[in-house]
Formats: C-alpha cells, structure tokens, sequence
C-alpha cells in the first residue's frame, strides 16, 4: 500500500483525496494548517455577512473522512525533503513531527499580493483569501464605521459587499479607468461601476493608494487611520482591505529543488520536476500552457479538475490535464456573472463581439465570435440564468452565432415569470447584424404566449 501525502486540503487537494480513495486502497493523508476540514473558499464572505455558519460551507459531514480512511492532520509542513521522501510537520507543539511519502501531492493554494506599501503591516490593514483572514476581518472591522478598499477585482467587490452590510462607508481605490477592466470589456466594467456606485460604494477610479498610515499610538500596536492616494488626496478610515490579486503560494519552496517560477512548474500530466511529487490548483504554473489558456488559472472549477486529473494518473492511466472550456462565475453585488470560453477585455483581430445590455443596467449577454465562419468564441453573461451545459456545448460544438441566437430559449431557464430577454437580444443582434436575420426558435414561456 502507497502512502499518498497531500498537502492543501482545498478544492484541489480534497478532490484529489476523494477520487483516489474512489480509484484505490491507498494511505490518504490530508495536511492544511488553516482548518482541520474541507470548506468552500467562496463562501467565506456569507460567514461574515450572516447569511451561513462556517459548519454550512463545509461540503461534507465531519464523519466523511473517517468513513472513507482520509488522514486529516492540521499542520504547517516547515520542511521539504524530497531526496528522503520527507516532510516536517509543525503541529504547535514542541516536537516537529516526520512524515514519509511514497507520492506527494502539493495543492498549496495562493497568498493576497500586498505591493510594498508604506504601511501595509498595520493593524487593520489585511487581505481577504483564508479563514484567519476572515476571523481578521471580524477583529479589524469591529465598531469601525468608515474602510478603504484597494484594488478593483472580484475579492475587493466581496469585501465592499461585507463592510456594507455592517453599515461601514465604503471608499474603493482602482488604479484602472473602469472596475476590472484588464477582464472586462468596457461595457461591462462600466455597468458594474455603475453598480458598485448604485450600492453607496464611494468608486474612485484612476486613484493607485500612495501609503496608509497609522495612529501614532506608542503604547499600542499602531492602527490605521488614513491613506494618501497618489492624486495626493487623504482619506480618513479604521480599516484597510487589500484587494490587489492573489500569487501562487510558493514561497515556501525558495530553498528547495522544486522548480517554481510565478507557480510550482508542471508538465501535462501535473508532474513537477521532482519524481512523485505533483502539484494541482492555484499554485501550479503550466510550463506548456494549452492553446487560448494562461499558465497560471486560480479559479475553483480548475482545481477541481487537477484534482480529479491527477487522481487518475496516480490510480489507472498516466492522464493530461485537460480543462476543456474556460468557466468562471462571481457575484458583482446583486448582478451574477459566468462566463465561458473566451471573452477578452479587448476582441482580437478576427473576432466580433454583440453586447446586449437591459435598459434597467442589472442584465447584460456579450456573445464573441469569430468573423470567418461565425463559430461561438465566448459568452459573457450578467443576472440571467443560463444553462451551464447548453453554453459548453455551443462553444465546444463551434456552433454558429445565428445557431445559438435561434435556440437561445435551450440555455435560458430564468423561473416562470421572470421577464424573459430572447426576443429583445435576437431584435438587436439583427440590428447589430442584419445580414444574420436570425429568428427566435423554440417555444415560448406559457405566460409569454399568452401576454405577448
Ligand atoms: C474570497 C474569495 C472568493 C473567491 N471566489 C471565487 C469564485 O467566485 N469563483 C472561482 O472560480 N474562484 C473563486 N475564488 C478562488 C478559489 O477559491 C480558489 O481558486 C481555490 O479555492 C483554490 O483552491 P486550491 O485547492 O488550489 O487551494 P486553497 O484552497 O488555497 O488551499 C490550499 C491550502 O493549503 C494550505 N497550505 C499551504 N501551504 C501549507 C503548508 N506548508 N503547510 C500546511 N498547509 C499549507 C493553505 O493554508 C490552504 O488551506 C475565490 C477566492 C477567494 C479568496
């Protein structure tokens, strides 16, 4: 029997424990020093808002490990010694444990980014990535009624959406001259600014955080009272939210032979430089991207599939990451958003774009596609509820930008009632692309036939 040591017990490393135990009778052991089990990363912020206990994120019951032999130990792994097969465990006492592998699998996650700021080590001023941080956060925000927010991507949205909901003012500093536009297209960014605004959040934009600065306090630790922006305006504030992006979590690894660069290097088939020793999820850094794809993706639906991929090649066949359509999702506020294949901020050469936005500025579909034959490249879609595997499909099926229109009533799937938007996108893509003159197929809503 192999010892199979993972280390991370997020997305990536609990799906890899879950599929070999499904595949093999192998030793599992689980290490993470940040909880004893498994939680949902992405809903941390429903903690801290009240909506969810942290025992409602975790996806399995406490008795699940057990019951299907996962070792789990919280730890902080302080040594590697990959020539021995060996890694040291800090389990807060005294004595450092040694724990052997027979394979190793590295799912260590990312860090937030914190940029050298004058300051960036005060009380209250923190990023947003763990369940420490989210203790943190409720430490850092208590009776505070005014915070700062840096950085314009999906975890400074949340930690706005957070403070909002214990009345706490808002500020958020984006460098860029919309919100996310480095992802969005500027139709989009624009709309979730407006949206940002819509909710009391105090949007600055073209505003980079020059320091923070503290309270003076020579008997205490120091706090944060102020930042300066580099327009060389002061705004006052108790807390500061660190928002800037996360990097892969390989620091850890500086002194050893692992080959790391902005992430842990692996080949396809997950494999590091070091013989049994794979890394899957948010820290990994593919040497040989796939086509259309970045070398480093930190998103949850990825890490899921390393995990599963990787569990294979240990269990049955030696098997290539394969990811197949790009997909993401987040929550803008009230506005939900997926997006599959590929929606750059800008269309490249060759590719045409139709925006669609609802006049109310809360639901927006952006369909990309390429002019020479008018296959599906991408879709962007805000605050409707589209079929997951319908828009997979399409993209994966090069269907064309006139199929898709005309059976676009397949993928919607909004409740009754809820005003349907397909007659309204097909009418302006036809504006938009006469020559298509694609026609509405399928059938419509009871209530839509009935009302019109
Ligand atoms: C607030 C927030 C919201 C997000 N929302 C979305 C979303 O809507 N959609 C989406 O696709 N993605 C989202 N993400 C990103 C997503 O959560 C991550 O991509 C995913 O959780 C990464 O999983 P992972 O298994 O790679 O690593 P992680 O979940 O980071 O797990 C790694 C674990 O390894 C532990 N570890 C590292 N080194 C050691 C060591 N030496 N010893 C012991 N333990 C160690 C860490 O403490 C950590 O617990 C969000 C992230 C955050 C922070």
């Amino acid at each position: 029997m192999r010892h199979i040591v993972i280390l991370g017990n997020g997305i990536s490393g609990i799906t890899a424990a879950r599929h070999i135990r499904k595949h093999s009778d192998d030793r599992i052991t689980v290490i993470s020093s940040e909880t004893e089990h498994f939680f949902s990363r992405t809903a941390l912020m429903y903690i801290y808002m009240g909506h969810m206990k942290y025992e409602h994120t975790k996806p399995y019951e406490d008795y699940f490990w057990e019951k299907n032999r996962i070792e789990l130990r919280q730890a902080w792994v302080s040594h590697f010694d990959f020539d021995n097969k060996s890694i040291t465990l800090d389990e807060g006492t005294n004595v450092p444990t040694e724990l052997t592998y027979d394979i190793l699998i590295l799912g260590v996650g990312s860090e937030s980014n914190a940029f050298g700021w004058p300051g960036q080590d005060l009380e209250g001023v923190q990023g947003f990535y763990s369940f420490q941080d989210l203790e943190a956060m409720e430490a850092n925000t208590e009776g505070i009624d005014r915070a700062v927010i840096v950085g314009g991507g999906l975890i400074g949205i949340e930690m706005a959406e957070m403070l909002l909901t214990r009345d706490i003012r808002v500020t958020m500093l984006v460098r860029e001259e919309a919100y996310w536009n480095g992802v969005l297209p500027k139709e989009e960014a624009e709309m979730i600014g407006r949206h940002i605004r819509e909710h009391g959040v105090d949007l600055r934009l073209e505003t980079e955080l020059e320091a923070i600065h503290d309270d003076n306090n020579r008997e205490a630790a120091l706090r944060v009272t102020s930042v300066t922006t580099k327009n060389g305006e002061q705004i006052d504030c108790q807390f500061v939210g660190l928002a800037v992006g996360v990097h892969p979590n390989v620091k850890q690894f500086s002194d050893t032979a692992l080959e790391t660069d902005k992430g842990i290097l692996v080949n396809e088939f997950l494999e590091t430089n070091i013989p049994d020793v794979y890394a899957i999820g948010d820290c990994v850094q593919h040497r040989n991207p796939l086509e259309d794809r970045k070398s480093v993706e930190q998103i949850w639906y990825t890490g899921r599939i390393m995990g599963e991929t990787v569990a294979r090649s240990i269990c049955q066949t030696r098997t290539p990451y394969q990811p197949g359509v790009f997909f993401n999702s987040a929550k803008f506020m009230d506005i939900e958003y997926q997006t599959y294949g590929q929606v750059p901020a800008e269309a490249p050469e060759g590719i045409k774009s139709f925006y669609w936005e609802h006049p109310g500025g809360k639901i927006a579909l952006r369909l990309n596609y390429r002019e020479d034959n008018n296959t599906l490249t991408g879709i962007n879609n805000f605050g409707m509820r589209l079929r997951h595997e319908v828009c997979e499909k399409w993209i994966k099926g090069k269907k064309s930008i006139g199929y898709v229109l005309s059976h676009f009533r397949d993928a919607h799937f909004d409740p009754e009632f809820f005003q349907r938007h397909e007659k309204s996108i097909v009418a302006a893509f036809n504006k938009h692309s006469p020559k298509h003159n694609v026609k509405l197929g399928g059938k419509a809503p009871f209530w839509e036939r009935v009302w019109g």
